[in-house]
Order: structure tokens, then sequence, then C-alpha cells
């Protein structure tokens, strides 16, 4: 019996790990066509500060693919899986151009918030200074209401050609913020060297501060290191008036989170125009 149910569980889990690959595989394909066949859009979630609840003025924009049959599939699997198969730079470029363009339309001059993959900033990749500056003289959007967000992950892998590319882009105008702080390997060491404007504390402790004490002292202090940077500080994830609270309470500048805006399609805000659509 041992025998056969071992040999089961054998051929069961390699039966599992060929359906996900190819799982995968019809995925990646369907994603190569996802921009020509239009299933890709940006969301945007508002960013409020801190000590005003009634106006955003950010807007972080966030990818959606709604796949044909499957429906809406998540950037945490679609996100991993452009990086993956070369798709990545294509869809991060058409993501920075609508970005800019749908921020344009916006009455109250918002910021918009664009999120980078490590893969835009890698050497056989199209420059991403080239990427922005190009989409900010197409759409005629002030660089100072762009602002890239990217996590401490891409700091590792080539610090010096990266240092180059954020400091350039610094230079455009453009701002930039440090995603999902506190997540990766880097950490404090590596803050003053890159030109942050803003430090965005990840949803984990967030979720944290109600039950761990210890939390808030660490919030605490990434919000004493930041500003002592010259760094804003953003905390993601607030979903309860508990957690808002004590965050203002820290010294936080900007909240996000579900508690004071989900996610939702650019018509929800300002009217859309689609920028390929545009007449040339
Ligand atoms: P992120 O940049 O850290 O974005 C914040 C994520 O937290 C979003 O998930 C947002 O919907 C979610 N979120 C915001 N407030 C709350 C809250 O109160 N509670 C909870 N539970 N979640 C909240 P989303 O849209 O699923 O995106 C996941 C990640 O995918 C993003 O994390 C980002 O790393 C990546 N991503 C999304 N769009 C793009 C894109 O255009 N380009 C790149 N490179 N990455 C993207
Ligand atoms: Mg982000
Ligand atoms: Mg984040
Ligand atoms: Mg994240």
């Amino acid at each position: 019996r041992s025998k056969t149910s071992g040999r089961g569980r054998f051929s069961f889990y390699d039966e599992t790990l060929d359906h996900e690959l190819e799982e995968r595989r019809l995925l990646a394909i369907d994603l190569r066509t996802a921009l020509a066949d239009r299933t890709l859009c940006l969301h945007y979630q508002p960013l409020f500060e801190a000590e005003d609840r009634d106006t955003a003025t950010g807007f972080e924009a966030l990818m959606r693919w709604n796949h044909p049959t499957r429906g809406n599939v998540p950037p945490s699997i679609f996100i991993p899986l452009a990086e993956e198969c070369g798709e990545i730079e294509a869809l991060g470029t058409w993501a920075i151009e609508q970005a800019c363009n749908d921020a344009t339309l916006w009455k109250d001059c918002a910021r918009v918030a664009v999120n980078l993959s490590a893969a835009q900033f890698r050497a056989e990749a199209t420059d991403v200074v080239s990427v922005v500056s190009h989409a900010l003289e197409k759409t005629g959007l002030a660089p100072e209401r762009l602002e890239l967000e990217i996590t401490e992950s891409l700091l590792i892998s080539n610090p010096e050609q990266v240092l180059d590319s954020l400091n350039r882009l610094s230079n455009l105008g453009v701002r930039i913020a440090m995603d999902d702080f506190g997540t990766g390997y880097s950490s404090l060491a590596y803050l003053w060297r890159f030109p942050f404007n803003k430090v965005k504390i990840d949803r984990a402790f967030v979720k944290e501060l109600e039950d761990e004490g210890k939390v808030s002292l660490i919030i605490g202090s990434i919000v004493s290191l930041a500003h002592s940077l010259g760094m804003r500080v953003n905390a993601e994830g607030v979903e309860t008036e508990l957690q808002r609270d004590a965050l203002r309470q820290l010294g936080c500048d900007e909240l996000q989170g579900f508690l004071l805006g989900r996610p939702a399609p650019n018509e929800s805000h300002e009217p859309h125009v689609d920028i390929d659509r545009r007449a040339a």
C-alpha cells in the first residue's frame, strides 16, 4: 500500500508541477498580446496627506489585467511573469505614458505615482531615463507631478548603474519613492546614497501596528530617519481608523489604504482618454 501511495504521490506532484508550468506558459503567451488586445489598464489609488482626509494629493497607478477567459489576473502573478518573459519593458513603458497622460487630465494637479521593475533599469533595457523624459514630453506633464516607485531589491542588483539612472531621473525633476520599505535587505544603510524623496513603509508593518507594540517604535524610527534625511514618509495598507490615528501620531506625512480609498479606474476620477487612441 505504502509503495502505491508513494508512487501515486510522486506522480501527483509531478503532474501539478507540469500543470503549473503549462499554465504559466499559456499565460505568458497571452501577456505578449495583452497591450495590443487592450486588456491591460491602470487603476488609481488615492494618496492622502496625513492631516487632511478630504483631498487626495496623488494617485498610485496599479496595473490591471482583465484576461479574456480567466478574468482578472492579479499583478502578483502577471508582473513577475512579465519580468521573466521580457515583456515588462513594453508594459512598463506603456504604464508610464498612460499614467502621465491620465494625470494631465486631472483638474486638481494631483501627482501620479508609477511602479518600476528592476528589469527596466538593466543595461540591455531601453534606457528608463529616456522612456520617462519621452513620456513627459509627449504628454506635457510637469515632471514634479510624476513620482517613480522602486523597491529595495533594485538597489542590490547593480547599485552603481541604478544610482546613475536615479540621479538622472531626479535631475529631470521627477520624484523618486522607495516602495515596500522594510521588507528587503538593504534598508537603512542604502537610503542616504540614493536620491529618494519619499519612503513608503510596507503594509506588513502597518498590519502589526495594533497588536505589536514594538512595531510603532520601528515606524517611529523610520519616520525620524527619513525626516532627518529630508524625505517624506508614506504608510501603505491603512485599513482601520486605529491604524490611521497611530500613523498620524507617529509623524507619517502621507497615508494610503482601503480605509481611505481603493484602487479604481481612472474614469471614476476624471475623464479618461486612452493614449493610443489620441489623434496623432
Ligand atoms: P505596491 O506598489 O506596493 O502597491 C500597493 C499594493 O497594495 C496594491 O496591490 C494595492 O491594491 C494594495 N493595497 C493598497 N491599500 C491596501 C490595503 O489597505 N489593504 C490591502 N490588503 N492592500 C492594499 P496590487 O494592485 O495588487 O499590486 C501589487 C503589486 O504589484 C504592487 O505593489 C507592485 O509591486 C506591483 N505592480 C502593480 N502595478 C504595477 C506596474 O504598473 N508596474 C510594476 N512594475 N509593478 C506593478
Ligand atoms: Mg507601489
Ligand atoms: Mg508598496
Ligand atoms: Mg508591494
